[in-house]
């Protein structure tokens, strides 16, 4: 069977764009990997932040609407997104997040050997900093150069894991393990761990059990989907088709330009896509001037000028020059 592997990534909304860009690029020290439009509605951006060429699975990417009203979170929802760190960073972390005024909590540990740092974005999206010797072993640190608002070593390194709030987890797990190939790993009270792929960091979506807790309400500050891996095309039109003839209403293959996305609901209420690896964010730009330029794809290049006029302006944390200079 065919199957796909991993969180590719994760899709959420906020609000102010240029507070949005502050946070990840500048206190997280992500890199924004490119700036475009939702191109379901061009007259708002969409930002993806990620590693240095926005490899599938350091992807947390966001739409930005100003006047959105703040989310809740709750019961159906992918209410938490972690990030991985090395063991040897949290003590770093600490030290930035309270520097930089963000809140967050004293570090936890989860299922014996994790570390969790728990803290929200300027939105109230609920965030993680996990660092586990996994990590070390499996993520080389990223090297953004002048870019970097924070020293490699002590960097993010991609997504560690999605926490997905629900009332019961028994379909969900049904789809995860039956059709996109993840398998139990662990269980800690009401936390159910599936992972595709051996507990690597980005293989793990936890299932959290909140029976009688309110549904979510989408807002800024929630997430809007979670999106997994397939290697090619292929696979993805496997995925799709046993997601059909498992009863699921799955979009046809959308372009996405950097990349190709099938749409579907889980039984528990979260938005999943299934997402190609490729073509990837090089595709428009150089990999050195990623996000310095608003990108469009082909079929709205010709309305650029009423769009650009109608999108807030924005800057990166530090001056780097355009993709022309
Ligand atoms: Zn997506």
């Amino acid at each position: 069977m065919l199957v796909p592997s991993g969180i590719h990534h994760v899709t959420a909304i906020a609000s102010d764009p240029q507070r949005n860009i502050d946070f990840y690029a500048g206190v997280l020290g992500l890199r924004l990997v490119k700036r475009t439009v939702n191109f379901d509605d061009p007259t708002t951006y969409h930002f993806y932040f990620g590693d240095e060429i926005g490899r599938p699975g350091s992807l947390l990417t966001f739409f930005p609407w100003p006047n959105a009203h703040r989310g809740r979170q709750g019961a159906g929802q992918a209410a938490v997104t972690s990030f991985a760190i090395v063991p040897g960073s949290v003590g770093f972390w600490l030290e930035r997040l309270l520097k930089q005024g963000i809140e967050f909590e004293q570090p936890v540990t989860r299922f014996d050997d994790e570390r969790v740092i728990a803290l929200k974005d300027p939105d109230g999206l609920l965030l993680e900093l996990v660092s586990h010797q996994r990590v070390e072993q499996c993520e080389p640190p990223m090297d953004l150069g002048a870019e970097a608002q924070v020293p490699s070593m002590h960097g993010i390194r991609g997504m560690y894991s999605v926490t997905l709030w629900q009332d019961g987890h028994q379909q969900t797990a049904e789809l995860l393990t039956g059709t996109m190939g993840f398998r139990l790993a662990r269980e800690q009270g009401s936390i159910f761990r599936y992972t595709s792929d051996d507990g690597r960091p980005g293989s793990i979506v936890d299932l959290r059990i909140v029976a009688g807790l309110w549904p979510g309400v989408m807002g800024a500050g929630t997430v809007h989907h979670v999106a997994f891996r397939a290697t090619n095309n292929e696979t993805q039109m496997s995925v799709r088709s046993e997601l059909e003839s498992g009863g699921y209403n799955a979009t046809p293959a959308l372009d996405r330009d950097y990349f190709k996305s099938v749409y579907f609901r889980e039984p528990g209420g979260v938005l999943f896509e299934i997402a190609t690896d490729g073509p990837g964010f090089t595709i428009d730009e150089s990999a050195e001037t990623l996000g310095r330029a608003l990108k469009l794809p082909a079929w709205l290049e010709p309305r650029r000028f009423e769009i650009e006029a109608l999108l807030p302006n924005i800057h990166l944390p530090i001056d780097l020059p355009g993709p022309n200079a």
